[in-house]
C-alpha cells in the first residue's frame, strides 16, 4: 500500500460531513498540530521534523495562533498537503508565509493549495450541502468554515 492510498483512506474517513475537521486528519497521519503564539503576522505556519514535538510520523505543524480560524484551517490543510506531496523536500523545517510561499516551487505551492481545497471542500460534500439548500458562496463558505474567496475559487465563480 502506498502512502498516498493510506492518505486517501484517512481523508475519506474524515470527509463524511462538513465542515471537514483538519486536526484529526493530521493526527491520523501522525502529525501533531500546535497553535503557535508569537509568529510574525506574515507567517501562516510551518511544518517541521521534531523528535519531541512531532507525532508518530516525526512531523509537527505550527499554525499562527493570531490568524482567524478559517485561515488557520486552510494553513493546516496546506501543510498536510506538503507532508503528503512533498515530504522529501521539507527538510527539517519549512515556513509558509501569508501567501503560502515556502521556498518550494510555484508549482508545488499550487499543488499544496489544490490539495488543501480538496481536503476542506470535497466536491461530494458540496453536492450534499447544495441538496440541503445551501447555494450561495456565503452560505457554502459558512457551512464549510472556509473563506468566501476559497469557496468561490472552488466553485469557479467570481467572488
Ligand atoms: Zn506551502
Amino acid at each position: 500500500m502506498t502512502a498516498y492510498s493510506t492518505f486517501n483512506e484517512i481523508l475519506a474517513n474524515h470527509q463524511r460531513q462538513y465542515p471537514v475537521q483538519t486536526v484529526p486528519i493530521a493526527t491520523a497521519l501522525g502529525i501533531e498540530v500546535y497553535k503557535a503564539s508569537g509568529l510574525p503576522d506574515t507567517i501562516s505556519g510551518r511544518i517541521y521534523r521534531s523528535f519531541e514535538d512531532g507525532g508518530s510520523s516525526g512531523y509537527a505543524i505550527d499554525v499562527n495562533a493570531d490568524h482567524h480560524e478559517v485561515r488557520r484551517r486552510f494553513t493546516i490543510a496546506h501543510e498536510i498537503a506538503h507532508f503528503v506531496l512533498h515530504r522529501d523536500k521539507i527538510g527539517d523545517e519549512m515556513f509558509d508565509d501569508y501567501l503560502y510561499r515556502s521556498g518550494l516551487s510555484n508549482k508545488q505551492e499550487w499543488e499544496a493549495n489544490a490539495l488543501a481545497a480538496d481536503i476542506l471542500m470535497p466536491r461530494h460534500l458540496i453536492a450534499v450541502a447544495r441538496s440541503n439548500g445551501l447555494n450561495t458562496v456565503h452560505e457554502l463558505a459558512m457551512a464549510f468554515n472556509v473563506s468566501e474567496t476559497a469557496m468561490s475559487i472552488r466553485l469557479g465563480r467570481p467572488a
